[in-house]
């Protein structure tokens, strides 16, 4: 059934498709930078990162030689930053044990940091035309409607199933299109909810979805697991020029700057005891506008203060608004609190 209609998936594709930057007669290089810069993240965000980076770091030598500070400030906004540190891992191995060229084994693909099977199949269909797939959820969202699947989806089972039924159809000639053009389906026609556009799709013979006006019925609702809540206060400590963040050492944030953080809401009192405990000589205190920041598996729900003080403790990691803005990285849960902040001042 899946037969019947590749060839128009790939006549479709091959006219239609988005003239996107890492689609431009790419490297293994720039597709394995896209691959990884595009798990979790819309491609709209990624398009002016992936260029950035490109024109930074050409090449696996000189991501590889690459400071962690300049790729981190790279990366800034992107969020899930362990994602360019592997990047940098596995630019080091294959700078080091590859001649500076992505491994066209799968074994050794998959034993790159950073790199899973959706990783490995993507980077090798795309940049060496070999016939593994890569199912995503764009993936499998159209197969889940083509055939009515009642399965979860989000279910390892489920992604090894459809990535064995594609490699049935997958060869040295189609392999980088194939995938492609699943993916490009998933994104402009077959869409999570509103706006599915059957009528113009390469599959609409076949699939069952449209045959049974069943589209918004699949994939099947999938009761996720819900998100822990935490209550954060973030302490900005800002001497009138410069501002003082930590670099934290490890968990979510690692090698990541920040204000200091507390667990709960704490109230402003709290924080002025807290600091004066700690050695600060506190001038004024001001309150921040609340944030919220959802992570993977959880949400923050921030206080903030901003808290001028005289004399700082150390003069380690502080930063003027310039740096803060150009050359130090901050995750993206802090961003809005710090684009209130260096806007005021
Ligand atoms: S016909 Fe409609 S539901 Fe079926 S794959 Fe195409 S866009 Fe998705």
């Amino acid at each position: 059934m899946l037969n019947d209609v590749l060839d128009n998936l790939l006549i479709w594709f091959r006219q239609e498709k988005r003239n996107l930057p890492w689609r431009n007669n790419p490297s293994p290089y720039e597709i394995h930078v896209s691959e990884i810069m595009l798990q979790q993240t819309r491609i709209e965000t990624v398009i002016p990162y992936y260029l950035n980076f490109i024109k930074l770091f050409p090449n696996y030598d000189a991501l590889a030689n690459a400071q962690d500070e300049v790729l981190m400030k790279a990366w800034e906004g992107l969020g899930y930053y362990s994602r360019v540190m592997n990047l940098k891992k596995a630019a080091l191995i294959i700078h080091n044990e590859y001649h500076d060229e992505f491994p066209k084994d799968y074994q050794k693909a998959l034993l790159l940091p950073g790199i899973g099977v959706y990783t490995a199949g993507a980077i090798l269909s795309r940049s060496y035309h070999l016939p593994y797939a890569a199912v995503d959820g764009n993936v499998l969202r159209v197969l889940s409607r083509f055939f009515l699947d009642e399965e979860d989806i989000s279910l390892e089972k489920v992604k090894l199933k459809y990535k064995y039924e594609l490699e049935k159809y997958m060869n040295n000639e189609n392999a980088s299109d194939f995938i492609e053009s699943f993916m490009e389906l998933g994104q402009t026609l077959c869409l999570p909810s509103k706006n599915i556009q059957c009528e113009k799709c390469p599959l609409k013979t076949k699939c069952k979805a449209n045959l049974f006006s069943l589209q918004n019925e699949y994939p099947k609702k999938i009761s996720k697991t819900e998100k822990k809540i935490e209550n954060k206060t973030c302490v900005f400590l800002y001497d009138g020029v410069q501002y003082y963040l930590l670099k934290k050492e490890d968990g979510l944030l690692k090698n990541m700057f920040g204000p200091l953080i507390f667990d709960g809401h704490l109230l402003q009192k709290d924080v002025e005891t807290i600091l004066i405990q700690d050695g600060y000589k506190i001038k004024e205190i001001k309150e921040l506008k609340d944030q919220k920041h959802i992570f993977t598996h959880r949400i923050w729900f921030m206080k903030g203060y901003l808290v001028y003080i005289k004399t700082p403790k150390n003069k380690k990691d502080s930063f003027t608004k310039d740096e803060i803005n150009h050359q130090v990285a901050i995750p993206t849960c802090f961003q809005k609190f710090l684009k209130d902040l260096l806007n005021e001042f």
